[in-house]
């Protein structure tokens, strides 16, 4: 295929059939098995754009086989307890999905009998369904001509562009959207997206692309530039702020004191230690001092350190200090947590927590 000249027109140069074609026949060999392919329909479709947002296929596979198990259809899934939903999710994290998913199946069969529209508008307007979701439910499970630009479609789109231009800013996902959108072989978009997906995870890897494996060889033009490396070009990274917490574990008679989080808040619906954030230039424990005053209304004593516990959200990266503490003025009332419970160490299993939260729980139960 002769190069286009350099210059935004470039960006207009179709995709060939002959090369929709190739990247169909390559995905009929070489695509991944995954078990929302196995026995594909609108709900698996659904389920697994709700776990795979922000998640890394495989982590996603044991929750997607565990979830279908458990809640094979959405009558199954809108009937079921709120805290059973979040147990299935717990690990998942960015648990608000697992809030939208639960909301979004009791729409469906409230409002829809059941059967998921397929078209974007409607699936935009259920919760947790963005514009990126909405593509890959219309395109995937109901084989609409949508383009669902994921971070595969995105690596590979750019790169057989060569787009110079940022591809997470506005003009660059227009002209990816725009570049995809040019080239979907007509009634097969279910199998272009994903192929596309394929490719990218399989072949066209961000840091070390196999080329040579690659159908798309003779047609992508950072290959022809030399420039797959810079491709796609990206934004600039704020970096991400590192913040410090203390939760305060209490024992009474065999049982640990839990809250659970707002809904609404990180983390919401979940079950927690309580505890918070320092403010400027106040140590450790007299955070846990006085955020056990405003969340519990309890005067409480800061003992021994339990444990020292890490995890990375999108946004920032956090250590919580765990301490044993207890009681010396006051009975905990939830102030700002929607309920609390008193657990014993064996119950706090039953609870749903996030990740540090658990670590702390399995902390005690080793003791
Ligand atoms: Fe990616 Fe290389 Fe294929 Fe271009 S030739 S799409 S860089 S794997």
């Amino acid at each position: 295929m002769p190069l286009p000249p350099g210059g935004a027109g470039r960006y207009n140069v179709p995709m060939t059939t002959s090369l929709a074609q190739k990247l169909l026949d390559w995905y009929e060999k070489h695509q991944r098995a995954l078990p929302w392919r196995e026995r594909p329909s609108p709900y698996a479709t659904l389920i697994s754009e709700y776990m795979l947002q922000q998640t890394r296929v495989e982590t996603v596979i044991p929750y997607f086989e565990r979830w279908m198990v458990r809640f094979p259809a959405f009558a199954a899934l809108a009937a079921a307890e709120r805290e059973e939903v979040l147990r299935l999710w717990e690990g998942l994290g960015y648990y608000r999905r697992a809030h939208n998913l639960h909301q979004a199946a009791q729409i469906v069969v409230e409002a829809y009998g059941g059967e998921l529209p397929g078209d974007i508008q409607t699936l935009q307007g259920l919760p947790g369904i963005g514009r990126y979701t909405a593509a890959a439910i219309a395109a995937i499970g109901f084989n609409q001509p949508a383009v669902a630009l994921d971070g595969n479609l995105r690596r590979v789109l750019a790169r057989l562009m060569d787009l110079e231009l940022p591809a997470r800013s506005v003009e660059g996902e227009r002209a990816l959207l725009a570049f995809g959108q040019r080239n979907l072989p007509e009634g097969s978009s279910s199998s272009f997206n994903q192929s596309l997906m394929d490719l990218g995870s399989l072949v066209c890897i961000a840091k070390v692309p196999v080329c040579e494996n690659c159908p798309l060889q003779s047609e992508c033009l950072a290959r022809a530039h030399g420039t797959i490396i810079e491709r796609p070009v990206k934004m600039p990274r704020k970096p991400i702020p590192r913040v410090e917490a203390a939760a305060g574990v209490l024992k009474e008679n065999g049982r640990v004191l839990i809250g659970r989080r707002p809904e609404g808040k990180l983390l919401g619906g979940l079950w927690e230690f309580p505890g918070g954030k320092p403010e400027p230039g106040e140590g450790l424990p007299a955070a846990l001092r006085r955020e056990w005053m405003e969340e519990l209304g309890v005067a409480a004593e800061v003992g021994a350190k339990i444990g020292t516990y890490q995890h990375a959200y999108t946004h920032f990266h956090v250590t919580v200090y765990a301490f044993a503490c207890e009681l010396v003025s006051g009975e905990p009332a939830p102030l700002e947590h929607s309920e609390l419970a008193w657990a014993s160490v064996e119950e706090l299993g039953n609870y749903p927590m996030g990740k540090v939260d658990r670590a702390i729980s399995n902390t005690l139960q080793q003791k």
